[in-house]
């Protein structure tokens, strides 16, 4: 099976969009999103419609719970913290009804899935090869995916090796048929990696390969719609550069 992994979409229309065009252009046989549908982006309401209409899994992120008031935002950016206050006020009841219904991990899949890190679904940054490694201790799969970092990267483990791991780029394939792995696809609606195109990837459950994929999207737009919104300003400049 081939299925297209994405994560941290924000509130980003105009990246999820293009996203779900590339998908439906691979014609992956699914969708499953590692969630944080919401905060930062302009458009919370139409992004999780989209993913409630596309994906077939779809995980909570510490966004998705701070808006429903599951998590404080106490912790949150101030950007992150007023993003999930305009949020809250915002968004449907319908989109918040869809939102009390997710979980921040699934392990019911082939490969382990979490927002954030097998230790702690919902707020570990994995961004080094030591927390990779004290997550493949816990991982329930040799394989787990994640997001919540919005760095496209991967680390991995073989036999009797070091874990090792490093940001990755645009048509970049991972050879997953052996080792520990813990992969992230990078974020759809606000990368930090450089890279400003929105992420996702291919993950190919037979060949046992993942696919990383960039791809462009109206930045300008997205940008115009934050500003519309009162949000702050930091999180439409943001997203020109991919930081
Ligand atoms: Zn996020």
């Amino acid at each position: 099976m081939r299925i297209a992994i994405v994560s941290d979409i924000h509130g980003n229309r105009q990246a999820l969009e293009a996203v779900l065009d590339q998908i439906a252009a691979a014609e992956c046989d699914a969708i499953w999103c590692l969630g944080d549908l919401v905060g930062y982006g302009a458009d919370p309401d139409v992004c999780v419609e989209l993913v409630r209409e596309h994906a077939e899994i779809c995980l909570a992120g510490n966004h998705d719970l701070a808006v429903i008031g599951a998590l404080s935002i106490d912790d949150f950016s101030d950007a992150a913290h007023q993003a999930a206050e305009w949020t809250r006020a915002t968004i449907s009841a319908e989109t918040r009804a869809f939102l009390e219904t997710l979980e921040p991990a699934d392990e019911t899949q082939a490969v382990a899935l979490y927002h954030a890190s097998p230790r702690d679904p919902v707020w570990e940054y994995v961004l080094s090869p030591l927390q990779a490694e004290l997550g493949f201790e816990v991982q329930s799969r040799r394989i787990a995916i994640v997001g919540h970092t919005h760095v496209a990267l991967a680390f991995h483990r073989f036999e009797g090796a070091d874990t090792t791991g490093e940001t990755r780029h645009a048509d970049e394939t991972l050879d997953l048929s052996t080792g520990h792995w813990l992969v992230n696809p990078g974020s759809v609606g606000q990368p930090r990696d450089g890279d400003a195109r929105a992420a996702w990837m291919e993950l190919d459950t037979e060949a046992w390969t993942a696919a990383y994929r960039r791809v462009e999207y109206d930045i300008d737009g997205a940008a115009m719609a934050i500003r519309g919104a009162r949000l702050p300003e930091t999180l439409a400049e943001r997203l020109r550069f991919g930081q």
